[in-house]
């Protein structure tokens, strides 16, 4: 049978490094972007590279309208998905509680917990065993942030990332018997653009000294994770909130 991911956000960052990995892996690959569509592009070019199908497909994740236009043009254009990668995510410019506004908070948990939910729900439908699928897996891709707080940066995106751990936790429980596992990975520092949209861009080399391993990771390492979690070989892992945090 072939397996076909949807990775969300899979245009840059780790959604990109999991679509490529997926794929020299054996999947066929969904690249979910928002607005990246030449970055999306090129991966769905090394998806083919590495002999798979491949789509990209514009959505933003946090609208259940292009949600479920997005679930319409993968089963038509790709087929139904066996698996997803819920990592679509951003933070926001550093801040404290007292002066994020109303319009802020709706972003992040729209985003990052609603987009998640919404995906996961149309995954579901397709993958489970109760609605005739043939099961499936899905990874979410919460962070360390969710441990620690991210005082004085963004205890928004952090409290958010703690829904999805929660999420994940329930799922989990809820489709493990329609065949279907639920995961989460949670890295702490990666090199990748996110740092830059949050207003910082050397934020990885600044903390990196708190880590215990003394370095950022990269978006391939933790798409390693995501990928395990995603096989066979993780055939008995359901529930599980893996850290790729280099310690810390
Ligand atoms: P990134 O480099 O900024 O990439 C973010 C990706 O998400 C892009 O592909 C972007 O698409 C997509 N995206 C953003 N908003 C979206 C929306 N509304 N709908 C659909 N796609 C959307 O980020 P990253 O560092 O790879 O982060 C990926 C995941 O890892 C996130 O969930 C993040 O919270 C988590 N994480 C990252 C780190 C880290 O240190 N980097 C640590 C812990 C957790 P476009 O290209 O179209 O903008």
């Amino acid at each position: 049978m072939e397996r076909i991911v949807l990775v969300t956000g899979g245009s840059r960052g780790i959604g990109a490094a999991t679509a490529t990995l997926a794929a020299a892996h054996g999947w066929s690959v969904a690249v979910n972007y928002a607005a990246s569509a030449g970055a999306a592009q090129q991966v769905v070019q090394a998806v083919e590279a590495a002999g798979r199908r491949a789509i990209a497909v514009q959505a933003d994740v946090s609208d259940e309208q292009q949600v479920l236009r997005m679930f319409d043009e993968i089963d038509a254009r790709l087929g139904r998905i066996t698996d997803l990668v819920n990592n679509a995510g951003v933070v926001d410019v550093g801040a404290r509680v007292e002066q994020m506004s109303g319009a802020r908070l709706q972003r992040i948990f729209g985003i990052n917990v609603i987009g998640s939910f919404l995906c996961a729900r149309e995954a579901v439908k397709r993958m489970s065993t109760r609605h005739g699928g043939p099961g499936g897996a899905i990874v979410n891709v919460s962070s360390a942030a969710s441990r620690l707080g991210s005082p004085n940066e963004y205890v928004d995106y952090a409290a958010a990332k703690g829904a999805i751990d929660v999420f994940t936790v329930g799922l989990a429980k809820e489709v493990a018997g329609d065949g279907i596992r639920v995961n989460a990975v949670r890295p702490g520092l990666i090199e990748t653009e996110i740092h830059a949209s949050g207003g910082n861009p050397d934020r990885v080399q600044r903390l990196a000294h708190q880590v215990p391993m003394q370095r950022g990771g990269s978006a391939d390492e933790v798409a390693q994770a995501i990928v395990w979690l995603l096989s066979p070989q993780a055939s008995y892992t359901t529930m599980s909130l893996v850290d790729v945090s280099g310690g810390r």
